[in-house]
């Protein structure tokens, strides 16, 4: 909690405030000190980071102190029951425990009642040994995608409890998260910055990454922010509508002499 005055700030001025630490520290490191003026305040002024970009070449966003992240697992409905977190590490307690994959031996003895993995190793899925009871969570990310209706449909066929999406950052560090209440996935304010441009394109920016601090990293995914008060009665703004995002490219012209031979 920040005090201005002798009285809190409020949630919007705390979440600029935290942004302006991070850009601060930011432009201090090589890759934005060196094109970018060290007062820039606004996070709009700084570079939009191509996906691409950033994925062959991470040593130019890699912060200074390399750290370990281990969070404690998230669990949308209140303390977690006793559940497998699968290919994440995080923190672990009598009741959350890690495991390599699915088909870990030590899982069929957990007998986990909920089961939080990376969608990729669900939508695969066979071969988990006992039925949940509580929650099936799908860590998704920018390169594993958004959920879609059809991996939620998939889901519950396969798990017949309720499924949440938990969208998560380079080191897997928890960005947003799906409330019970299913609409949106609330950003976490003190990891992740999101912003959309046009088009509904979704920029993110890592704030709780001290390895990755990268600013405005174009998501490849497109999506809203609400900022309207959820019935849960979280008070963070909710992502909605993510999606991969479709480049449009134009139709490829084919020379007439080879158009007419195929
Ligand atoms: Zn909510």
């Amino acid at each position: 909690m920040q005090f201005f005055g002798g009285r809190s700030l409020p949630p919007e001025d705390q979440r600029h405030a935290r942004l302006l630490r991070v850009l601060k520290s930011a432009v201090s490191q090589a890759r934005y000190a060196r094109e970018y003026d060290p007062a820039v305040h606004r996070i709009e002024n700084l570079p939009i980071v191509d996906l691409l970009e950033f994925l062959c070449h991470p040593e130019r966003y890699t912060g200074p102190k390399p750290k370990a992240i281990r969070e404690r697992l998230h669990y949308p409905l209140g303390p977690a029951p006793r559940t497998a977190v699968i290919a994440r590490a995080v923190e672990e307690s009598r009741r959350v425990r890690c495991f390599q994959g699915l088909h870990d031996p030590a899982l069929h003895h957990f007998a986990p009642q909920a089961l939080a993995a990376p969608l990729d190793a669900l939508r695969a899925g066979a071969g988990h040994p006992a039925p949940l009871r509580n929650a099936v969570i799908a860590f998704t990310g920018i390169l594993e995608g958004p959920l879609t209706p059809d991996d939620a449909d998939l889901l519950w066929r396969q798990y017949q409890v309720p499924v949440f999406e938990q969208f998560l950052g380079m080191d897997g560090e928890l960005l947003a998260w799906e409330c019970e209440i299913h609409h949106g996935l609330h950003v976490r304010d003190e990891a992740a910055h999101f912003e959309t441009i046009h088009d509904d394109r979704l920029l993110v920016s890592f704030l709780a990454n001290p390895r990755l601090p990268v600013l405005r990293l174009e998501s490849g995914l497109t999506g809203r922010l609400v900022h309207d008060s959820c019935p849960c009665g979280e008070g963070s703004p909710r992502l909605v509508d993510l999606r991969r995002r479709t480049v449009k490219r134009p139709p490829a012209t084919i020379p007439m002499s080879i158009a007419a031979v195929s």
